[in-house]
């Protein structure tokens, strides 16, 4: 459903491309030779309760932006890209009343924006959990459900997900299938006692240093939220080993994870930021719109979500 073009300088070269990008439903259209304001058509966005909007050279994001507050949305912006950078405001600054802010919106750049309304917030699709940010040790995601067999990799036993993470998984898994790629899942979601054992299992193996570089201490792991998962495959004996990001696998899934609204979190070279080795495996579901998005700005997931974090607050 995306109507993006990659990359945002390919995109900025493309008159007439107008997209209004949601979670849950996209309008596209043609934008006309005369400049009118596009409708925004299709439901609110959903997770996140964010929506992306990229304009064309000749049609400016105020007038898409309008149209989503016609449609009933109450519009929060957090980020747009000016010059081609990546420019975050602070809460509730500037706002759409903010005639000034408006007029400096440049013509083919991006706005990230928020529907406030949250009663349709998601807020745990774009929690920060690190070494630093804590899930509460009773904190439990809502809906999760069992992965059907065929997308769990041999003897691999129950896994579960968020039914959101697990249709889009499923999405995924059938797509490198189709491409002549087998990927299974090794391991979704852990409760917090789960991961008291995991984590103990590496400290007790490798030491406390070492382990904290491969695992995540109980209440810092992303798995507790029911939208990650460590994928793998049969040409590494369904392991988790940092070699797979260099498999045709590896390689599809760094090209296309996105696309479906998972990214690494734990990306190569990164360690700095977000403290863990490279994990080619580890896929982190924020959705679309948001994979989309981090996509264009090069961040990686921490920084991302450390910077969603604090437009939030
Ligand atoms: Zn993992």
């Amino acid at each position: 459903m995306l109507r993006l073009i990659r990359p945002l300088t390919l995109m900025l070269t493309v008159l007439g491309l107008v997209a209004v990008v949601g979670v849950s439903a996209a309008a596209a259209q043609e934008a006309p030779a005369e400049a009118t304001a596009p409708e925004f058509e299709g439901t609110l966005p959903t997770a996140g309760g964010m929506v992306l909007i990229a304009s064309s050279t000749q049609t400016t994001p105020q007038a898409l932006v309008q149209a989503l507050v016609e449609g009933g949305c109450d519009v929060e912006v957090l980020a747009t890209t000016r010059g081609g950078s990546f420019q975050l405001y602070a809460p509730n600054a500037p706002s759409f009343a903010n005639a000034a802010f408006v007029a400096s919106f440049e013509p083919g750049s991006l706005a990230l924006v928020r529907c406030a309304r949250p009663e349709i917030l998601d807020e745990h699709l774009l929690q920060l959990v690190t070494k630093d940010e804590a899930l509460p040790a009773d904190f439990v995601p809502d809906a999760l459900t069992l992965l059907p067999d065929d997308l769990v990799i041999p003897g691999g036993g129950a896994q579960y997900l968020t039914e959101e993470t697990t249709d889009a998984l499923t999405r995924l898994i059938e797509a490198a299938s189709a491409a002549g790629h087998e990927i299974a899942v090794r391991s979704a979601y852990r409760s917090y006692q789960e991961q008291v054992f995991t984590h103990d299992h590496w400290v007790s193996t490798l030491g406390t240093e070492e382990a904290d570089r491969r695992s995540a201490r109980p209440g810092h792991s992303e798995h507790q939220l029911g939208t990650v998962v460590d994928v793998t495959i049969g040409s590494v004996g369904w392991q988790l080993e940092p070699a797979l990001g260099d498999t045709p696998e590896g390689r599809w899934l760094k090209q296309n994870a996105w696309r479906f609204g998972f990214v690494e979190s734990y990306p190569e070279g990164e360690e700095a930021t977000t403290g863990y080795r490279y994990e080619p495996w580890h896929l982190r579901y924020i959705g679309e719109t948001h994979a989309d998005w981090m996509q264009q700005t090069g961040l990686t997931l921490t920084e991302y979500l450390t910077r969603i974090d604090a437009a939030a607050r």
